[in-house]
C-alpha cells in the first residue's frame, strides 16, 4: 500500500483479538473439533465438515478482480471487508483466504492479510509461520526429493533416469542462487551427481495437492500420484513407486486441518494453504471452504489475480474438484487499475504511483473500461453474475467513481462503491446487500469445458473465450508433451494456464483487453498429484529473487521483543 495514512501493523496491533475459542463457538464448532494454537489461532478438525446436502450449506461467494496493476487492486481487503459487512447485516459470514508465503513478506513490502480496517489478525503470526503448514509442505516435498535421490543411489526398482528426474526441492525464501544447482558432489558415498534446483514452497505440487484434497485419504492418494520423473524405460515414476507417499501424508496430517483466525471485527476467517498463482491454481483450500460452508450463511473466498486467472481456475479447477457450486461473484475494480488499462501509464511494483495517474481523469478510466467489461464476461460465461466492487482510495475523484459505475451499468451488472479499508465492514454494507441479493438468485453454474475435451482444445477454449486470443501456438516441445499426456491417460485433467497476471494476454506490456494475438504455449506439464495440467506461456518464475532493497533490511526485534519492519 503506502497510499494510505493508515499503518496496517499499528491497526492490527491496536485491536486485541477475542479468544479464538469464542469465535469457534459462535460459529457453532464444538470444543473437541477445535485445537487452539496459541491465543488467536486454532486448527479445525475435518470431522467438523457437515452434511454435504446443498440446502444445509451456506452461499458460496468468490472474490475476483480486473487485471491488476503490480500493486494489487484489493481482492483480499474486499473479501475481508465484505465478510465483516455481511456479519454486520446479521448473517454468519466467514472469509477464506490463502496463507501468505514468507517470500513476499521478506522480499517486497506488502501485506497479504488485508489492509486498513479490513484485516485478519494476528497479523504477525499470519505473516510469519502461522501454524507451520508451509514448513510442513517444505518438509514433505523435500522428503520426497531425498527419497528420490536415495532411490537412485541405491539402484532400486523402477530404475530412475537421473537426467529425467523432474522433482526439485523447495524452500520458502526468495533465493535466486538456488534456481539451478548441482547435487551429489563429493565422494561415492555422497550420492549421484546431477543437476536440479529449488522452487519457492508455494510452487510445490504438494501445496496444490493440500489445497485440492478433500480428506486425509484423498490427500494420501493425490500424493501417491505425483510424478517425480521417468525411469530408464521412459515410463513415468510416481511418489507411490518411490515409497514416499505414506510418510509425506504423516508429515502433512496437521497441515490439512484449516486454520481459524478472526478479522479486525472479530468475525471468523480461515487461512489455509497458499498455492502459487501461476503454475498452480492460486486458491485457498477446499477443506477450509467445506468447514466454512458447514457453519456459515455466507463464505467469501478470494481467487488470486484477475478474473481471467483466479476466478477461471476457481470455477474450472477448484469447483470441479470439490463439486461445490458458487452462488455469486464479486469483481473488484479500482480507479488506478482502470487508468493503468488505458495504456497511458506505467506502474512499477514497490514504487509509488506515477504523478500522471493521480490527476483527475475519468477519461482514463473510460479508456481502461474494456478490461472490466471483459472480466465481467469471464464470470458470466460460467453462469454466475458478478457484482462490481469499486475499491475506493482517498486519492480517487468522484467523477472517476462515476465512470466505473457507468461502465458496469452498461455491462448490465450492479456496482457499489466500497470504503472498507478506511471504514471496516461499515464501508461495504451496500456491497454486502448486493451480494446477498445476487446469491439468493438461482444459479446456472457451468464449467467452461468438459473433462473429455482434448487438452489442446481446453487451452484454446480458455485462450479464446477468456483471454480474447485468436488462437494458440504450441512449440514443438509442447506438442510432444500433449501427445504424451494423452498417451499416458492424463488428458481428462483440467488445465491451469501459467501466464503473466498483469495482462489478459501473455504479454505483460499489453493493457486493456488486447485482441489480435495468439497465446504461445512453450510447455505443457502434468501435475498428476494435484490433478491438473499446466501450460507454460511466457516467462514463468518458480523461484523469485530478492529486490535491490528487500523488506528484510528493515526488520528487527527490540528489547521488549516487539517486531519492527513487518509491513
Ligand atoms: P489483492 O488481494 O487484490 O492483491 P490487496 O487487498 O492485498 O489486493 O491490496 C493490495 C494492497 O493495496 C495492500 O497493501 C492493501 O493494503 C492496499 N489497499 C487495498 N485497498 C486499498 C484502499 N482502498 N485504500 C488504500 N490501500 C488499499
Ligand atoms: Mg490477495
Amino acid at each position: 500500500g503506502g497510499e494510505l495514512p493508515l499503518d496496517n501493523l499499528e491497526i492490527a496491533r491496536g485491536t486485541p483479538g477475542r479468544p479464538i475459542m469464542e469465535i469457534a463457538a459462535d460459529l457453532g464448532l464444538r470444543n473437541d473439533q477445535v485445537e487452539p494454537y496459541g491465543h488467536g489461532v486454532a486448527k479445525v478438525d475435518l470431522a467438523a465438515i457437515g452434511d454435504p446436502s446443498p440446502s444445509r450449506r451456506g452461499r458460496y461467494v468468490v472474490v475476483s478482480a480486473i487485471t491488476p496493476t503490480p500493486l494489487g487492486e484489493g481482492k483480499t481487503t474486499t473479501a475481508i471487508g465484505l465478510s465483516q459487512a455481511l456479519c454486520r447485516l446479521g448473517h454468519k459470514a466467514t472469509v477464506t483466504l490463502r496463507q501468505p508465503s514468507l517470500g513476499p513478506t521478506l522480499g517486497i513490502k506488502g501485506g497479504a492479510a488485508g489492509g486498513g480496517y479490513s484485516q485478519v489478525i494476528p497479523m504477525e503470526r499470519i505473516n510469519l509461520h502461522l501454524t507451520g503448514d508451509i514448513h510442513a509442505v517444505t518438509a514433505a516435498h523435500n522428503l520426497l526429493a531425498a527419497m528420490v535421490d536415495n532411490h537412485l543411489y541405491q539402484g532400486r526398482e523402477p530404475r530412475l533416469d537421473a537426467a529425467r528426474i523432474s522433482w526439485r526441492r523447495v524452500v520458502d525464501i526468495n533465493d535466486r542462487a538456488l534456481r539451478q544447482i548441482v547435487i551429489g558432489l563429493g565422494s561415492r558415498g555422497d550420492g549421484i551427481p546431477r543437476q536440479t534446483g529449488f522452487d519457492i514452497t508455494a510452487a510445490s505440487e504438494v501445496m496444490a495437492v493440500l489445497a485440492l484434497a478433500d480428506s486425509l485419504a484423498d490427500l494420501r492418494q493425490r500424493l501417491g500420484r505425483i510424478t517425480i520423473g521417468r525411469g530408464t524405460d521412459g515410463r513415468p515414476v510416481t511418489a507411490e513407486q518411490i515409497g514416499a507417499a505414506g510418510a509425506m501424508t504423516v508429515l502433512l496430517r496437521d497441515a490439512l486441518r484449516p486454520n481459524l483466525l478472526q478479522t479486525l471485527e472479530h468475525t471468523p476467517a480461515m487461512m489455509h494453504t497458499g498455492p502459487f498463482g501461476n503454475i498452480a491454481h492460486g486458491n485457498s483450500s477446499i477443506v477450509a471452504d467445506h468447514v466454512a460452508l458447514t457453519y456459515s450463511d455466507y463464505v467469501v473466498t478470494e481467487a488470486g489475480f484477475g478474473a481471467d486467472m483466479g476466478a477461471e481456475r476457481f470455477f474450472n479447477i477448484k469447483c470441479r474438484a470439490s463439486g461445490l457450486t458458487p452462488h455469486a461473484a464479486v469483481l473488484v475494480a479500482t480507479v488506478r487499475g482502470l487508468k493503468f488499462h488505458s495504456g497511458r501509464h506505467r506502474v512499477v511494483a514497490g514504487r509509488p504511483l506515477p504523478e500522471s495517474m493521480l490527476r483527475e481523469s475519468p477519461d482514463d478510466v473510460w479508456a481502461g473500461g474494456a478490461n472490466l467489461r471483459r472480466q465481467v464476461e469471464n464470470i458470466r460465461i460460467h453462469g454466475v453474475t458478478p457484482v462490481v466492487a469499486v475499491n475506493t482510495f482517498p486519492t480517487d475523484y468522484a467523477s472517476e467513481h462515476a465512470a466505473i459505475l457507468a461502465i458496469a451499468r452498461e455491462s448490465g451488472v450492479r456496482a457499489c462503491l466500497c470504503s472498507h479499508v478506511q471504514d471496516g465492514g461499515e464501508g461495504a454494507l451496500e456491497l454486502a446487500e448486493a451480494v446477498a441479493e445476487a446469491a439468493a438468485q438461482p444459479v446456472d453454474f457451468r464449467l467452461l469445458y468438459a473433462d473429455a475435451l482434448a487438452p489442446r482444445e481446453k487451452i484454446a477454449r480458455i485462450a479464446q473465450r477468456i483471454y480474447g486470443a485468436d488462437g494458440v501456438a504450441c512449440s514443438p516441445l509442447a506438442e510432444e508433451q500433449l501427445a504424451q499426456i494423452i498417451a499416458e491417460g492424463h488428458d481428462t485433467l483440467p488445465v491451469c494456464i501459467a501466464k503473466t497476471h498483469l495482462s489478459l494476454s501473455a504479454d505483460p506490456k499489453l493493457q486493456g483487453a488486447p485482441t489480435g494475438w495468439t497465446l504461445p504455449v512453450r510447455e505443457v506439464r502434468a501435475a498428476t498429484g494435484a490433478g491438473f495440467l499446466y501450460a507454460l506461456c511466457g516467462d514463468i518464475r518458480t523461484m523469485p529473487g530478492l529486490g535491490t532493497t528487500p523488506a528484510a533490511y528493515g526488520m528487527d526485534v527490540d528489547d521488549q521483543e516487539r517486531l519492527h519492519g513487518l509491513f
